[in-house]
């Protein structure tokens, strides 16, 4: 018998709902007369509701297509095959390659590729600009990327970083009334900025609970129910969603209820998952094993500030006692730059994070993906492994990509699991 209670989340078929809307709405943009725009998950949906309104809009967000492509195994195949007969490297971002496959081939899964109106790139890691400004080129579109890196670590914004941004974010408003025909609307603007503030405020305190013994939410559940605010973060439905993920979560931590029900052994995995064999973290729950976080998935879209101490914790950026509704766009604007963060793909910040799970959320050990798909989420990683070493912490590592199946072997993954699980002194519960 199981150690602890499990239960499937309610919120499950909401998320999966939710998700099958976007993509839908993105496939049917075209037909419903609105402006498809296209660019990575950020914070430009805010500025695309203070453009037009929720529902003047589609956005297709492209990591969130390259992703979902990269689970599509076949489709997966011919995308980067074509985009590598191209003459591209195999070494660029695997989401980008996917992405370029399906736009070239004009082949998604659900018809023609759905190509967009205009881009608009947040440039938070190096591919992001040459990603979108190679589509806009390719499709003969306009592109506005945004330089933000810096300030997306969140532990060193300087006044010039916010100065830099909001000077930037200005320059958008201006180019998209330009290449819509359409007006901005302050207040419709502000209210997306509260929203997308409102889930990251959500979303820190929902990874926050994973604090519990037992894990209340594995990792493998976290990628699946992030989704909605890496699609739509700026929206009422994302709000509700988050709302009734944290009660239930809440719930969830007072009943006792377990991720894994033989919980033995608490994880940290880091980077992004290689989303066609998700089925790897099934086979640690046989050894008891729950991954209960990790910088990607707990990072973005989030909002974290550390203690004095050093230790990582939720905020609430809005509606705290004596908080004020921004009052005109650019005071929404500060509001969006300065709101808690990520800290998401700078290595320092990357190791900050993970030594703060690992310190507080009751971690035996971390197991790091060496991602040949996504030097985003890569960087910095060996000095992270050493930092947790010296915190006394084991580590492992495996190979493999997000999302070209070519860099995966499973039988070597599996080897390098069970050796892992071995030097944890972990055995098979169950076959
Ligand atoms: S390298 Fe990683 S973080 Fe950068 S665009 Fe690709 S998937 Fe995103």
């Amino acid at each position: 018998m199981a150690k602890y209670p499990t239960k499937k989340f309610d919120c499950w078929q909401l998320a999966k709902e939710m998700q099958r809307k976007t993509f839908e709405g993105v496939m049917t943009a075209r037909e419903q007369g609105k402006i498809l725009i296209a660019g990575s998950s950020g914070f430009q949906g805010c500025f695309l509701t203070g453009l037009a309104g929720a529902d003047g809009f589609a956005f297709l967000s492209s990591e969130a297509y390259g992703g979902m492509l990269s689970a599509n195994t076949e489709l997966q195949k011919e995308c980067i095959r074509e985009v590598e007969r191209r003459g591209y490297s195999p070494d660029l971002c695997s989401y980008m390659r996917n992405y370029w496959g399906s736009a070239f081939l004009n082949r998604s899964p659900w018809g023609e590729f759905p190509h967009a109106d205009l881009y608009v790139q947040p440039a938070i890691c190096d591919t992001h600009a040459k990603w979108t400004t190679t589509m806009a080129e390719y499709h003969g579109i306009p592109c506005f990327v945004i330089d933000v890196t810096e300030a997306m670590d969140f532990d060193k914004q300087g006044g010039h970083h916010k100065q830099y941004f909001i000077d930037q974010g200005l320059e958008l408003i201006e180019w998209l009334e330009k290449h819509t025909g359409k007006e901005f609307d302050d207040e419709r603007f502000i209210e997306s900025v509260v929203n997308h503030q409102i889930t990251s405020d959500l979303w820190a305190e929902i990874c926050e609970m994973n604090k519990a013994v037992p894990c209340p939410m594995d990792q493998k559940s976290q990628y699946s129910l992030s989704n909605a605010i890496i699609r739509e973060h700026h929206s009422p439905g994302a709000v509700r969603f988050m709302t009734l993920l944290r009660d239930e979560m809440k719930d969830r931590v007072a009943q006792g209820i377990a991720a894994v029900g033989n919980e033995s052994c608490r994880l940290i995995h880091d980077n992004c998952p290689a989303w066609y064999a998700l089925h790897i973290f099934r086979y640690m729950e046989k050894y008891g094993v729950v991954c209960v976080g990790g910088h990607y998935g707990m990072a973005f879209t989030s909002s974290w500030a550390y203690t004095e101490d050093g230790r990582l914790k939720a905020i609430k950026t809005v509606g705290y006692p004596g908080w004020q509704r921004p009052s005109n766009w650019e005071v929404a604007l500060r509001v969006l730059v300065s709101g808690g963060g990520g800290g998401a793909l700078l290595p320092d910040a990357g190791r900050k994070f993970t030594l703060g799970v690992a310190r507080d959320w009751n971690i035996n050990g971390a197991l790091f993906h060496l991602n040949r798909g996504c030097e985003g989420w890569s960087r910095g990683r060996m000095e992270i492994i050493y930092a947790l070493r010296e915190m006394g912490l084991p580590t492992s590592t495996y190979e493999g990509s997000t999302g070209d199946m070519k860099d995966w072997n499973e039988a070597q993954v599996l080897n390098r699991i069970d050796s892992f699980m071995e030097s944890l002194d972990l055995s098979r519960l169950e076959d």
